[in-house]
């Protein structure tokens, strides 16, 4: 796992597959406490906790870990980081059933080019089933979470139901999930890929990039430090010209 500082406050955790972040509080007034936005792939836990530790702070400052979704890249460390840390597990209400693995979580639906690149990344992740966390508080859209001077929970459905984004307008800087991401290859920033549907990620983009963050965080991806919704604004133009020439007059309406 590698560890990458973005601001003072702000560390970025790169998995074999995704990314998670962490957000130091503490100063000017704040509660001391260290947030994690999402925990990595199974088998995370004790890397993150290593991770806390060599940054100063002890494995007990983490007082929560916010899923952005149920997906196994980003919640299959939550229960090992939830044991070593103490932290609550929060995640949105609609996923929060497939984090506490109650209910299998619905498979995206896959574009065509979409398939190599699932399986690949599949390959990556630990094989076999593995600890859910017993306990995950429900978010829902509008919440707001003592962490950065105030973090907005905004409800972005499409790469799965219950994805969320969280903003910490404080601090310009959006944690996106998967609903976007930049491209391994130069760095674009694009809507995400393996959604359940393709169309609500848009709107999800367009809702994040009218947040105008200046720092935005995503699961996939170099994060972008400056100009965020800018790229934003970018990414969905150019996947709204994409759509329209692949639509044309036999393109189903809404
Ligand atoms: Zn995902
Ligand atoms: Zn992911």
């Amino acid at each position: 796992m590698d560890v990458v500082e973005l601001h003072p406050r702000l560390h970025l955790l790169r998995f074999s597959v995704g990314q998670a972040y962490l957000w130091r509080d503490g100063g000017e007034g704040h509660e001391e406490g260290l947030t994690l936005i999402d925990a990595g792939p199974a088998g995370s836990g004790a890397a993150i906790a290593e991770a806390v530790t060599a940054l100063g702070r002890h494995p007990r400052d983490v007082r929560r870990v916010v899923l952005t979704h149920f997906h196994e890249d980003h919640a299959g460390g939550a229960a090992e980081v939830s044991a070593l840390t103490g932290a609550e597990v929060l995640a949105h209400r609609l996923d929060a059933p497939h984090v506490r693995g109650e209910v299998p979580g619905p498979t995206p639906v896959f574009e065509e080019w979409e398939r190599p690149l699932h399986e690949r990344a599949a390959r990556l992740l630990p094989p076999g089933d593995f600890e859910r966390p017993a306990r995950v508080v429900e978010l829902s859209d509008g919440d707001v979470l003592d962490v950065g001077g105030g973090a907005h929970v905004v409800h972005v459905p499409g790469h799965t139901l219950g994805s969320v984004a969280l903003h910490l307008p404080r601090y310009g800087v959006l944690f996106t999930g998967d609903t976007v991401a930049a491209s391994p290859v130069d760095g674009t920033v694009m809507p995400g890929v393996f959604n359940l549907d393709g169309r609500q990620v848009l709107t999800a983009c367009r809702r994040l990039a009218a947040l105008d963050a200046e720092a935005a965080c995503f699961g996939h991806g170099e994060p972008v430090t400056e100009g965020a919704a800018r790229a934003l604004r970018a990414a969905v133009d150019r996947a709204d010209r994409g759509a329209a020439e692949a639509g044309g007059a036999g393109r189903v309406p809404d």
